[in-house]
């Protein structure tokens, strides 16, 4: 299913299949999820990379070829292809740890082709076998939802009262690691969504509630997941001296202004870009130990289109999977 330009809906393809260069995968697609990401590449609010585009980065999938020089996997493993698809090695982001900040990196499903598809090739170096715990469809949300969302959990360090904005895909995943690690989970929704409030409580959380609420206490770090820039003054005034605001998507709307006063007292507003390979390995070995289970809607590849309407609507209840 391909996307020729912003703007546009998905379109069936029939496409020729490439030949393998060194390193590379040709893996058969068992699902794929669909990702916030996808909606803002198809609304053109990321840069639109120059060609047409595959979506999807949450893929799982079988390998049922190798290219040369691939040794770690071998066909018929059991894969999962996330977002963070190359990397060049070589510059400063590279060579201190922080690839998922590489200048040149590229993305599954926005540059590189993705897992809206019966078949992807993938560089071996960038794919992970999955925990056997989960089967193909409950474990394609882990992929994104799961890793970046534990990418933002991490920057929230030892916070013990974590707000969690927008309780979508990543959201319910990551409620469930912050309960296995001992802290409160007070969970922000859009305003009156009392479906998805009660799914939060459903998963452990302490408290749901509007996002123009305040939490019954103060929070030492708040995660925002929504795509919603006035989230940041909101969640700065929920949070306490001290406390750290993450937005973790790749996207938001403009912030508006706001009063230092809210930023004062060492509160701190940072991005979470990406993942590293290090935390993939990290957060698929910890999933099956919580352990983390997914909700999922599935859908027929041929309704991708259905599905990111669904998810535009805010009306899927944890993630969109893509069968297909
Ligand atoms: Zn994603
Ligand atoms: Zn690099």
């Amino acid at each position: 299913m391909t996307l020729t330009g912003p703007g546009r809906a998905l379109q069936k393809e029939r496409r020729k299949r490439d030949i393998l260069q060194t390193g590379q995968l040709l893996i058969e697609v068992r699902a794929c999820g669909v990702c916030r990401t996808d909606l803002h590449i198809m609304d053109g609010e990321l840069q639109w990379p120059g060609h047409p585009v595959v979506p999807g980065h949450e893929v799982v999938g079988v390998v049922i070829e190798t290219g040369p020089g691939v040794e770690a996997l071998a066909p018929g493993d059991r894969i999962g292809v996330p977002w963070l698809g190359w990397t060049c090695g070589e510059c400063c982001y590279c060579l201190s740890g922080r690839e998922n900040l590489c200048d040149s990196a590229r993305f599954t499903g926005y540059q590189l082709d993705g897992g809206y598809a019966d078949h992807i090739v993938a560089d071996a170096r960038y794919c992970f076998p999955l925990p056997p715990a989960y089967n193909d469809a409950d474990a394609a949300p882990l992929l994104c939802a799961g890793l970046i969302g534990y990418r933002a959990l991490a920057m929230a360090g030892e916070a013990k009262r974590l707000g969690i904005y927008g309780f979508g895909a990543a959201a319910h995943i990551v409620a469930q690691v912050a309960k296995f690690q001992g802290r409160t989970v007070y969970a922000f929704t859009r305003p009156g969504d009392a479906s998805a409030q009660a799914f939060a409580r459903g998963l452990g959380a302490a408290w749901a509630g509007d996002s123009t609420q305040a939490p019954p206490e103060p929070l030492d770090a708040a995660l925002l997941f929504a795509p919603v820039g006035a989230l940041v003054p909101q969640a700065l005034r929920a949070t306490s001296k001290g406390g750290t605001v993450v937005c973790a998507g790749i996207h938001m709307s403009d912030i508006p202004a706001f009063p230092y006063a809210i930023l004062w007292g060492e509160r701190r507003i940072l991005s979470v870009a990406n993942l590293t390979r290090r935390n993939a390995r990290e957060f698929l070995a910890l999933a099956p130990q919580v352990p983390v289970r997914t909700a999922i809607e599935t859908f027929p590849l041929e309704q991708a289109n259905e599905a990111l309407d669904r998810l535009r609507q805010g009306s899927i209840n944890g993630a969109a999977v893509l069968l297909p």
